[in-house]
């Protein structure tokens, strides 16, 4: 066999952002011998010499281990890893297109037909980005026209469920594995691949379902799991709209329609809404996809969840302006005013600010007038990037000394635990805007702060 042993193949991943890192670092974990690449020279130096380029918990210890061990190296010569690897993973960004709502297909491009040009030996292909239905023989295409025809490259694809913030254990305990396959070859490397998880899990006395389908199926699977959890949070913000103005109460609403095991009570907080380098861009990327195939009817209900989803910015804007008595007819008038934003992250436990709510509202109350400081405890470097113009302060005292009011739009611990008695000492007035619903609001008021929640009355 041309394969240095289907039994642990070797593996490599191109592109070693939130998910390649991740994956190259616990598969390393887990006994395999792994080369992650990218182009970005700064990203390989930082990661070979074992610091962690993000914050992801626990994976920074998982990275020295490995590197130590010679299990785990990085690089930036598609030359070496080539030659090195039996399992090929195509880890790079398909973000959103500028010129409209599709994905940006030229990263995957990139990263195979360099590849592809490189191989000198059978191996096989395995996109994990994100993509639309149909990438897979495009891929195809682009292996045959730039690898050598009598290497017998394959292409399969696996898409991804790992959530930042919990993405080591999602890597290594994944709820499933889907492998989206044409031949046995295929099926029995990707097996072979995944047998670490699979011990892992037998020896934990569990099992992960490992399904194995067709192409287009597996492409679907991701945006289709993505779509119906956007559709979910988006569903419960609609709710909290209707509470606003009927007086009731989403926080109770949601609990009880979740008692209901067909409904379920997770990923049913009503707040700021969805944020990220994933769900904004897929359910556009999907409609888009949708479109292309004649079947754009079927998903113009994500367009809704979409709008319902970027209309929770402004509305915690108007609760801000309303707590501080500035909501006028021609919009809010925040001038003179001193808001503290705790939060710049899509969600805690991460640094990713891409596409974040809390640095979007941040915005809106700076552009209306405010005196912002933003607080968040891993995200400052990248919102600086990202948000030049605001100011940011250092601690989370900083951000509330002498502030009129208190927005919280990611749901830290060190918020979520922060004592309302001792910043109701440093604040100008204590006003709090909730806008994930995460602080107890008893306590809250029982310290004498105004308190005001997304869809809470
Ligand atoms: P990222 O931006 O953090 O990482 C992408 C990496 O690819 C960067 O380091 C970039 O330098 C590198 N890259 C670009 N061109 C390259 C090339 N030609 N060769 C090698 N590397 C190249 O993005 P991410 O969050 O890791 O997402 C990657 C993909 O995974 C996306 O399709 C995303 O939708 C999907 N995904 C992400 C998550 C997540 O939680 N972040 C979860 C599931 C799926």
């Amino acid at each position: 066999s041309p394969l240095s042993g289907a039994k642990r193949p070797r593996l490599t991943f191109l592109g070693t952002g939130y998910l390649g890192a991740t994956y190259a670092i616990c598969f390393a974990e887990m006994g395999y011998r792994v080369i992650g690449f990218d182009v970005d020279v700064d990203k390989i130096a930082r990661l070979a010499n074992g610091t962690l380029p993000f914050h992801e918990p626990g994976l920074e210890n998982l990275l020295r281990r490995n590197l130590a061990a010679g299990r785990l190296q990085f690089s930036t010569n598609l030359a070496q890893i080539a030659e090195f690897g039996d399992v090929h993973f195509i880890c790079v960004g398909t973000p959103q297109r500028a010129d409209g709502m599709g994905a940006d297909l030229s990263y995957v491009e990139a990263a195979v037909t360099g590849l592809s040009q490189n191989l000198t030996r059978k191996a096989l292909i395995v996109g994990k980005s994100t993509v639309p239905v149909g990438t897979v023989e495009w891929v195809e295409q682009l292996v045959s026209k730039n690898a050598p025809a009598d290497l017998g490259i394959e292409v399969a694809w696996s898409p991804e469920f790992l959530q930042e913030g919990f993405a080591v254990d999602d890597v290594l305990r994944p709820n499933r594995i889907v492998i989206g396959v044409k031949t046995e070859w295929a099926k029995d490397m990707l097996h072979a691949t995944h047998k670490g998880v699979l011990d892992l899990a037998a020896a934990e006395g569990r099992t992960v379902p490992l399904m194995v389908t067709d192409f287009a199926t597996a492409e679907l699977v991701k945006v289709a799991a993505n779509a119906f959890l956007a559709t979910k949070i988006s569903f419960i913000n609609a709710m909290a709209e209707v509470c606003e103005v009927a007086g009731g109460d989403v926080v109770q609403l949601a609990q009880a329609i979740g008692y209901d095991p067909r409904i379920g009570n997770r990923f049913l907080q009503a707040g700021v809404g969805f944020g990220g380098g994933c769900l904004p861009k897929d359910i556009r990327a999907f409609q888009a996809r949708a479109q292309e195939l004649g079947v754009g009817d079927a998903l113009r209900f994500l367009h809704e969840v979409d709008l319902i989803n970027l209309r929770c910015r402004p509305r915690v804007m108007r609760l801000a302006a309303e707590l501080l008595g500035r909501s006028g007819p021609a919009g809010p008038d925040l001038s003179g005013t001193r808001i503290a934003v705790l939060g710049a992250t899509f969600k805690p436990n991460s640094d990713d600010v891409r596409d974040a709510p809390a640095l979007a509202v941040a915005a809106l109350l700076a552009k209306s007038g405010s005196d912002v400081r933003v607080y968040d405890p891993q995200g400052m470097e990248n919102a600086r990037v990202v948000q030049p113009k605001l100011t940011y302060a250092p601690t989370l005292n900083d951000a509330v000394r002498s502030a009129d009011l208190v927005c919280v739009l990611t749901e830290w611990a060190e918020f979520r635990e922060s004592d309302p008695y001792v910043l109701g000492t440093l604040v100008a007035s204590r006003r709090v805007v909730d806008g994930r619903n995460c602080l107890d609001s008893a306590r809250w008021m029982k310290a004498g702060w105004q308190y005001r929640g997304m869809g809470r009355s």
